[in-house]
């Protein structure tokens, strides 16, 4: 069989305008070291760099999410089958559950629990820190590493250093590259928190067992409908579409449509419901071609969709996500909700009802491109 490389990722990915720009391939290139791919635009496909050095391996190719070669062996290891029969993934049990920290919680995106584990890991030296990501502005991230309570308070957005000025963001987008900082942190145990593509492309890694997908202890998922990406036009737009002004933002939640909660300007802290069909053109046109809302290739995954206010919507998926939840909950880190069989069912079906529609998305966009 001919070997693919980064050449057939551009043609069969890039060309297409499906890369979901995870960075998958520039962090786990096997000669990464002569920097062979790299992103040179924070919002655009990575490209060659050395092109003359490229070993042709293919591992690239083999990991993108876009390719699903390594689909059939991740379902094996992470026990699913399709989408219809299985549209959360696999899982035992769906909690709903709260940081009982009182500032993990007051500046947890939801019910602070992504960061509440990663501490408690932390603090435990399961591992030695964790990618996760932090806020400059409204939109705007940045993957970082975070080894204390006090670097993930100071990526959940709260103003404990001095952050950049909005108006020297030209371009902002939610989604971030953590995965390229892997790389970085070769050497160490890490959690990696991530969306479903970013995730993916580490368990297409573990699954090959190629270097530095061992260092990852665990992978924490987040849902992920869709990613936003704003330039300087769009901002305009958005700005006079929904008469909301970026500067008065304070905090962007997602759950069954984008809520924006805009600053307190001496009345309150008021917030915005936007449904997801309204921002279609502000959305990351690669995200169409994304299937997976649940991130089913996590060690445990975490949404709001499904909870009330405060609240993280949590699903463990495997052995040792399961071992982590439970310890994290007997240690009291986090605490869990009592929901009657009928709650959890409407939780059930009203996750499903997300994870299908992303699907369909998926599946009409790819008809539409072919
Ligand atoms: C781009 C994006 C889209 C999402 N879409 C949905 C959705 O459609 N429906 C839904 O129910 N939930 C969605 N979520 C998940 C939800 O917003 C919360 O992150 C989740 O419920 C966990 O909340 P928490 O309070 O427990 O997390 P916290 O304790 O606040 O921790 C959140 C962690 O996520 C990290 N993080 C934040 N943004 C990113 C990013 N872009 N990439 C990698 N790491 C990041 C932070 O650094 C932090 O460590 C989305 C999240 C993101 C980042
Ligand atoms: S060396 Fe291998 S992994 Fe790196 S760009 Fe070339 S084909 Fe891809
Ligand atoms: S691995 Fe990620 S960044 Fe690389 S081509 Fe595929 S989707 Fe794009
Ligand atoms: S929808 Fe989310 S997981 Fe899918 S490509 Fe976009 S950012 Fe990645």
């Amino acid at each position: 069989m001919e070997t693919k490389s980064f050449q057939d990722l551009i043609k069969e990915v890039h060309d297409k305008g499906i890369c979901q720009e995870c960075g998958g391939c520039v962090s786990f290139c096997s000669s990464a070291e002569y920097n062979i791919i790299g992103i040179k635009d924070q919002y655009s496909p990575p490209e060659y760099i050395n092109k003359d050095k490229c070993l042709e391996c293919g591992i690239c190719y083999y990991i993108c999410p876009q390719t699903h070669i390594l689909d059939d062996e991740l379902n094996k290891t992470y026990k699913f089958s399709d989408y219809i029969s299985m549209p959360l993934g696999n899982y035992d049990n769906i909690y709903s559950c709260q940081a009982t920290d009182k500032e993990l919680l007051e500046y947890g995106t939801d019910g602070g629990v992504v960061n509440s584990i990663i501490n408690f890991l932390i603090e435990n030296k399961d591992i030695d820190g964790a990618v996760v990501s932090k806020t400059d502005a409204p939109f705007s991230r940045e993957a970082t590493f975070a080894d204390s309570k006090y670097d993930l308070l100071k990526a959940s957005g709260v103003k404990l250093d001095i952050t950049p000025q909005l108006d020297e963001i030209q371009k902002f987008c939610t989604y971030t590259h953590s995965i390229p900082k892997l790389n970085h942190y070769k050497f160490k145990k890490l959690a990696v928190v991530g969306t479903p593509c970013q995730l993916y492309t580490i368990a297409c890694m573990k699954d090959l067992g190629v270097t530095p997908s061992q260092n990852v202890n665990i992978c924490l998922g987040l849902f992920c409908y869709e990613n936003f990406f704003f330039e300087k036009s769009q901002i305009e737009k958005f700005e006079k579409d929904f008469n909301i002004r970026f500067s008065d933002l304070s905090r962007i939640n997602i759950k069954e449509d984008v809520i924006f909660t805009l600053k307190d300007q001496g009345t309150g802290e008021k917030t915005i419901h936007i449904p997801f069909n309204h921002l279609e053109g502000y959305m990351r046109v690669a995200c169409n071609a994304c299937a997976d809302f649940t991130n089913i290739y996590s060690d445990i995954s975490f949404g709001g969709l499904g909870s009330p206010e405060k609240y993280t919507t949590v699903i463990p998926r495997t052995e040792k996500g399961k071992t982590v939840f439970k310890r994290a909950l007997d240690a009291g880190v986090i605490r869990k909700i009592d929901i009657s069989d009928d709650k959890k069912q409407q939780m059930v079906n009203l996750i499903t009802q997300f994870s299908k529609s992303k699907v369909n998305r998926k599946e009409q966009f790819m008809k539409n491109l072919s």
